[in-house]
């Protein structure tokens, strides 16, 4: 029988339960997200082997019932209300293997494992590789695309693919993976010839982000030309307070969780940013946090 999105957390592990890993039921996603925001997953998977991962992905797919993936949940806000189907975690895939080709992680590889083996480049960004994939993480020395290799993803039609780097459509934090909403199952990564020391790279990050609260980085792309921080700083909305969320006093792009804040706190802040910019600059600011609706 197929499974109803509104079906309850026992027909949606039904889905899963001979799949090797771990299912929890009803369970709060704040503790999954750097933001520490998020109410109960109707089921949390973390399947053991990328197999199952894949096969979760066409079951759900099959089912047609919500799912999303999440790796360290470092550039995702899930409604307080929760979300009402499967979240599929990557937390257990962290292995990385050496190949001919180069460096081979899994989807739940860190991204800070990445650094250490030399990819300077994304020193100090929180989450996996999967997830830093999908949002083409980078810093203003650059990207991860520029490293990529191949990735490896499940396609609509449920056959497995490995894409060379010139189909991902990477572009500014974004990619096929978050356009189509297809998982990264692997990742292929040549590391830089280039080696630098990245402590510098962090302690400017420590000065000029607000890392001392819970938040999910840049919450808006900048504009062509423009730093979507500088804009909500004039528009004088930095510091601005709803409920426990507020727009970082120390990065105007950044809202930061002062202890309970809400989803609901951080789309008004995410609201009012958008208006007062679009009324001042005319400039309409798009969203870089990967905002789950419920
Ligand atoms: C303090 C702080 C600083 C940050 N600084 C930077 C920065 O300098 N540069 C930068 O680019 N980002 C930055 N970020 C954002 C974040 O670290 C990156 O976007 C990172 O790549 C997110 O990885 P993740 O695993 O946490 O993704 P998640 O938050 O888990 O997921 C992000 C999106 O990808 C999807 N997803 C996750 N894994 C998979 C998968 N395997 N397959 C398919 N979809 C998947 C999710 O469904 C979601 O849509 C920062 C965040 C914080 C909290």
């Amino acid at each position: 029988m197929a499974t109803e999105p509104g079906d309850g957390p026992l027909a949606l592990l039904r889905l899963i339960e001979d799949l090797p890993g771990e299912q929890r039921l009803n369970e709060p996603l704040a503790p999954y997200t750097t933001f520490r925001i998020g109410g109960p997953a109707r089921v949390l998977f973390f399947p053991k082997t990328v197999e199952a991962l894949a096969e979760a992905v066409r079951r759900a797919r099959r089912e047609k019932v919500p799912y999303r993936l999440i790796g360290g949940g470092a550039k995702v806000l899930f409604p307080d209300e929760g979300f009402p189907g499967l979240v599929l975690h990557t937390g257990l895939l962290c292995r990385a293997f050496d190949t001919e080709e180069g460096l081979w992680v899994e989807p739940g590889f860190p991204i800070s494992g990445l650094v250490k083996r030399g990819l300077w480049v994304l020193a100090g960004i929180p989450g996996s590789a999967g997830g830093a994939v999908v949002m083409n993480a980078g810093t203003r020395h650059g990207s991860i695309s520029s490293y990529v290799t191949a990735v490896q993803t499940l396609l609509p039609d449920g056959s497995l693919a490995t894409l060379p780097p010139e189909e991902c459509r990477f572009s500014y934090r974004s990619s096929v993976f978050r356009e189509k909403r297809l998982p990264v199952l692997g990742v292929g990564v040549k590391l830089p010839e280039e080696i630098r020391p990245v402590e510098e790279l962090l302690a400017e990050r420590r000065r000029t982000q607000p890392l001392g609260f819970p938040s999910a980085g840049c919450v808006f792309r900048n504009p062509e030309g423009a730093s979507a921080g500088w804009l909500i700083e004039r528009a004088g909305l930095k510091g601005k307070r709803v409920g426990d969320a507020q727009i970082s006093e120390i990065h105007a792009n950044f809202i930061v969780n002062l202890g309970k804040a809400r989803a609901s706190h951080v789309l008004s802040l995410i609201e009012a940013a958008q208006s007062a910019v679009r009324r001042l600059f005319g400039i309409t600011l798009s969203l870089e946090l990967e905002v789950v609706l419920p």
